[in-house]
């Protein structure tokens, strides 16, 4: 068996483990990958050791241990042995680190992307309605703070009569 024992870290290289990390899936929304869902702050290599620092999502939220696990296997799976996960909470994850093409997949996927936030105030940019993922109609109301998970709500459209998920802004 052949370790890639990294002496540096080429342009090359990082490319590389990007390229692995964004096979990771968000364990809770399986179009996004994590490179996309902007929680990978860093990669370093630091005495021959790979770190890779992630900005939890938001703090408590339980896919983060599945995800820190699976960037170690996965890692470890193309011979890179030698791999730290470090967890960053500053500055705090926001979901403006979400790629466009992230919230867009988001959208396919029936889910309401998240808006973009102002970022002294950290209020969404725009105050209208959230738009319907199916039928793009802002006629919609929200019906529970709450959806599958604490960083979702639902919404229900007027237009075409469909419960669907928003991922809030925060
Ligand atoms: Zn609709």
């Amino acid at each position: 068996m052949v370790k890639n024992v990294l002496m540096s870290l080429t342009k090359e290289t990082k490319k590389r483990i990007y390229q692995i990390l964004s096979e990771i899936k968000d364990p809770e929304i399986p179009v996004i990958n994590i490179v996309e869902l902007g929680i990978i702050k860093e990669v370093e290599l630091n005495n021959g050791i790979l770190e890779v620092s992630i900005t939890p999502t938001y703090s408590g939220c339980p896919a983060m241990h599945a995800i820190k696990s699976e960037i170690v296997s996965r890692l470890k799976s193309e011979n890179y042995y030698s791999v730290v996960v470090k967890i960053n909470y500053s500055p705090a994850w926001t979901t403006d680190f979400m790629t466009q093409e992230a919230k867009e997949k988001l959208k396919n996927y029936g889910i309401a992307p998240p808006k973009e936030l102002n970022r002294e105030t950290c209020i969404p940019i725009s105050l209208e309605a959230v738009e319907c993922p199916f039928c793009g109609s802002s006629h919609t109301e929200l019906k529970s703070r709450f959806g599958s998970t604490a960083c979702k709500s639902f919404y229900y459209c007027k237009n075409c009569l469909q419960l669907f998920e928003h991922f809030k802004s925060f």
